[in-house]
């Protein structure tokens, strides 16, 4: 059966789900958080985003499938089966039926005309590719992919920055793990000549628009989404944690550049506000989305989106 979806002006919205489920703690996975505001906020974070008797944090894997002026597009690949991911033991080597439950979303990978990666993060680019006849090519033969130039730079192993010795030993392995990943997930899509770099922004159709929204890494990107009267902008991993609308400047202990990140999601916050964007993050469990109003000196939840909750 077919996951249900919404619709947003003339643009059909679906979610297909990777993987779900708890992953270390929740002021792990954002650090400046604290213990109060979770407690105080208990009746709506858990269960979906927050398990409090042992402080686990939620989350979804996910694909953002959207059908638009004729065309799929799908918004971030999650992390893709049979990956070596020695920076997250817990996400190497999946066996899920990803590929499946995108076909149950009436999905066919021949269908998929662009792909978009909000950013180069793991989780965010697997399923660019599959592994056929020995070696890895783009899992979606007719598809663009769209890749932010600042983070395909950045994540490139030439990349002079990369090429002094790490740091210590988690520099070496986080070093390691992003060049799989590159390896493995963007420069298999490169050497087929489907891969599309772009800046600042990129009109996908008169719906669909991505700008960057850099921090948590140097190419992080929003795609917004204008049709009609309807509004909504999927920020990628600008936003791990409803919690992160409360406090603007609480960052994920997977940001890059903390006072970029912490700005970029202030702003985009207001935006999405005063516009009345639907916010789409990458990994929210739950009803996926929402919209958020101004409060306090903060932001805080206004009406959760109508996808249904797993
Ligand atoms: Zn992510």
């Amino acid at each position: 059966m077919p996951s249900p979806g919404i619709v947003l002006g003339d643009v059909e919205i679906t979610r297909v789900i990777e993987w779900s489920g708890p992953i270390r703690t929740a002021r792990f996975i954002i650090p400046d958080s604290d213990e109060e505001t979770w407690r105080r906020n208990e009746d709506w974070l858990a269960p979906d985003f927050w398990t409090p008797a042992d402080d686990a944090y939620r989350r979804h894997i996910q694909t953002w499938v959207l059908r638009s002026e004729g065309r799929t597009i799908l918004v971030d690949t999650g992390v893709g089966n049979g990956r070596d991911r020695p920076q997250v033991p817990q996400f190497a080597h999946l066996r899920t039926d990803f590929p499946a439950r995108l076909r149950a979303a009436g999905v066919a990978p021949e269908d998929v005309d662009v792909v978009v990666n909000t950013h180069i993060h793991y989780d965010h680019v697997g399923w660019n590719t599959e592994w056929r006849d020995g070696r890895w090519v783009p899992a979606f033969p007719n598809a663009t992919y769209l890749v932010p130039r600042a983070d395909h730079r950045y994540f490139d192993p030439a990349n002079p920055g990369r090429t002094r010795p790490p740091r210590d030993d988690h520099e070496r392995v986080r070093w390691e793990g992003s060049r799989l990943v590159f390896e493995d997930s963007i420069a298999p899509v490169e050497r087929a000549g489907q891969l599309v770099l772009w800046e600042d922004s990129h009109r996908i159709d008169g719906n669909l628009l991505l700008e960057a929204a850099p921090g948590h890494t140097p190419g992080s990107s929003v795609l917004t989404l204008r049709s009609g009267t309807d509004r909504a902008v999927f920020v990628g991993d600008m936003l791990h944690s409803p919690v992160q609308v409360l406090v603007p400047e609480w960052n994920s202990c997977f940001c890059d550049d903390l006072r970029l990140a912490a700005r970029t999601r202030r702003a985009h916050l207001a935006r999405a506000a005063d516009q009345r964007e639907l916010v789409v993050p990458a990994h929210w469990p739950g009803h996926g989305a929402a919209e958020v109003r101004r409060e306090g000196d903060g932001f805080a939840i206004g009406t959760w989106a109508g996808f249904p909750r797993p």
